[in-house]
């Protein structure tokens, strides 16, 4: 007899865990500009507060806009360099 008990099983807590940090990473724009609703910020601030490594990613990404803003004055930022502070960035990781 088949069990379908794989499928029916709530998903592992990394894996559930995982799923909202590609969540999170794809607010962090939003975040740093302010620009997400509020339950998106409860849900991100909650997310953070657990997870170190979107924490950090959070962190890089305020410190690369505040460079960025800071130096140009919020002209836009050509695509290639804002890629290439970030490779830097992960670089160090
Ligand atoms: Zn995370």
């Amino acid at each position: 007899m088949e069990s379908k008990f794989t499928e029916a099983y709530p998903k592992a807590p990394d894996e559930a865990r995982e799923a909202n940090c590609e969540k999170v990473s794809g607010m962090l724009d939003l975040m740093i500009d302010g620009e997400a609703s509020t339950e998106e910020q409860t849900f991100f601030n909650h997310h953070i507060e657990e997870c170190v490594s979107c924490f950090e990613n959070h962190q890089k990404q305020k410190l690369l806009k505040g460079l960025v803003s800071g130096h140009l004055k919020r002209v836009i930022v050509p695509q290639s360099l804002v890629q290439s502070i970030k490779a830097r960035i992960q670089e160090t990781l």
